[in-house]
């Protein structure tokens, strides 16, 4: 059977997707185009849209559309109170429990030496910085309870420990292995209640 190259450019770019292989790509693929052309017009609009707009918080490295995201510009917030997270993901789990009044850190990942991933790869100087130039009286560490998101944790916990400031971190009694991203939200809610001081 003869493919277009159009088409054969689609699956590759579709396979950029998490967890999409060439046959999931192939089908979502022959999906759009057999029958549904309008909902990718909205894809492809949306997709655009997004790359032209959506920029990195100069605070907080969320996801935003401004210099300074909603959260970090809000004069609600607790601004004494910083929650380092993983990813905007993480983030946006935590904001849907509702329960955490100040604002975020975000690194952009974890430490990974598997994968190159070190200190200067991930946003750590800039925690730094924020640290050390703002009156922060506890920084709650909230990464992923799994090896590598451990690893960040340890990292965060002795980059910071010199400034003398309450550090915590999420109570266990979350599954281990467990992602902030995918867990229920009263797990969430009582981690982030029942957090702990770190030595
Ligand atoms: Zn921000």
């Amino acid at each position: 059977m003869a493919t277009s190259n159009a088409i054969e450019q689609l699956k590759e770019a579709l396979k950029a997707l998490p967890g999409v292989g060439p046959k999931n790509a192939q089908r979502m693929a022959f999906h759009l185009m057999e029958r549904n052309r309008e909902g990718a017009q909205k894809i492809a609009d949306a997709l655009n849209n997004a790359l032209e707009r959506i920029i990195s918080c100069q605070r907080c490295n969320t996801f935003c559309e401004s210099e300074i995201c909603d959260i970090c510009a809000s004069e609600k917030r607790d601004k004494q109170l910083l929650c380092v997270v993983e990813t905007p993901a993480d983030l946006q789990a935590i904001e849907q429990v509702g329960a955490y009044r100040g604002l975020y850190f975000v690194l952009m990942g974890k430490l990974s030496p598997l994968e190159g991933i070190g200190p200067e790869q991930l946003g750590f100087k800039r925690l730094n910085a924020i640290v050390a130039e703002n009156q922060i009286r506890e920084v709650i560490i909230a990464t992923n309870i799994t090896a590598e998101g451990e690893t960040t944790a340890d990292y965060t916990q002795q980059m910071l420990a010199p400034y003398g400031i309450s550090i915590t971190r999420l109570a266990r009694g979350v599954p281990v292995g467990g992602e902030l991203e995918y867990m229920d939200q009263r797990t969430l809610a009582a981690a982030f209640k029942d957090r702990r001081a770190t030595s």
